[in-house]
């Protein structure tokens, strides 16, 4: 069975313990958690026990050898991980307010993973890779731009499939080189993951049906449609599928729509139906966000099996 493969950031996230607007005053941090979005994907596909790589880079300190043993840890091929010397991991500092949202401060400029490179070991594993998951957050590197323009003919040659999250800012839409960058690779995408906002952005429709409609019409086989703590709908040719999230008390977000993406995608490439591939993909989100860390919360299937038993589904 072929391998899942990811590219994109990893980087370390520090987070304040008490609620508040930012990082004026000193405060109790804990941290440092594994984070970046591709890499909480990774790892999430890697504990369900499917075959998955990243291509990435890290830098040649604590933060990197803490990202890179987790996700070996979990089954992840690190093999296309490069260790930039000189250079340093990321980080992203954050305090949530009060009402939920977030505030941040990023060391990421001239962290590592800005400098992802095409190397040997990187097309080694885009080569032999049967499916490709595309983060939209990445695609303005131009390196990554590269790897990816490059590796979705070659996969699609040989019958792999892609899956795409967009997980990108608006200014991102805007810009025009941008823009042609993303739809460049919603016209290769199998499974598109967008949340509610990021649909009707790329759509540019008013009305979700519509939106939808819109997109299939493009060639995207198959959406699906991540509603935060609502669930998720699937949406193909065939029809929709709705599946009610799990009522669970948030602590952390972040993280909550990598592992969603990854459960769902490997649940499907096992040959569960799409019914069940949203449950335990809702499970693997609502489990997430529960737990404080962006990757803390990824789950094995034993782990979602069990929140499932004990679970109750939000009442629509
Ligand atoms: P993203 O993180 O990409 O913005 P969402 O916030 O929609 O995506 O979260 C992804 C999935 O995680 C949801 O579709 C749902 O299954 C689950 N989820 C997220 N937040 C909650 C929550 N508060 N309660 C229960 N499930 C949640």
């Amino acid at each position: 069975e072929g391998k899942i493969v990811t590219i994109g950031e990893i980087l370390v996230e520090i987070m304040a313990t008490t609620f508040g607007d930012g990082f004026l005053e000193p405060q109790p941090l804990i941290g440092p958690f594994p984070s970046g979005a591709p890499a909480i994907f990774i790892d999430q596909v890697g504990k369900l026990g499917a075959a998955a790589a990243i291509v990435s880079a890290v830098g040649d300190d604590d933060f990197g050898t803490l990202n890179l043993e987790r996700l070996k840890r979990d089954g992840v091929d690190v093999s296309a991980v490069e260790v930039l010397p000189g250079a340093a991991t990321g980080s992203a500092f954050v305090r949530y307010r009060a009402d939920g949202s977030r505030a941040f401060v990023f060391n990421m400029r001239d962290s590592a993973a800005g400098k992802i490179a095409a190397t040997l070991a990187a097309e080694s594993v885009l080569g032999g890779a049967a499916h490709l998951h595309v983060m939209g957050s990445g695609l303005p590197m131009p390196a990554v731009h590269g790897m990816v323009s490059t590796a979705i003919p070659a996969l699609k040659e040989r019958g792999g499939s892609v899956s795409f999250d967009p997980n990108i800012r608006p200014e991102m839409l805007r810009d025009p080189a941008g823009r042609a960058a993303l739809d460049r690779v919603l016209a290769a995408t199998d499974l598109f993951l967008p949340s509610g906002e990021e649909l009707m952005m790329f759509a540019g429709a008013s009305e979700e049906t519509a939106a939808i409609a819109a997109l299939l019409q493009t060639g995207v086989r198959e959406i699906v449609l991540k509603r935060g703590k609502a669930g998720a709908s699937h949406f193909d040719r065939n029809g929709r599928t709705d599946m009610p999230g799990f009522a669970v008390e948030e602590v952390d977000p972040t993280g909550a729509g990598d592992s969603f993406g990854a459960t769902f995608l490997v649940c499907r490439r096992f040959g569960l139906g799409i019914g069940e591939s949203l449950r335990y993909a809702n499970a693997a989100g609502a489990r997430t966000v529960t737990i404080k860390g962006p990757m803390e919360g990824t789950s094995t299937f034993a782990e979602l099996d069990a929140f499932i038993a004990g679970a109750t589904v939000r009442s629509p």
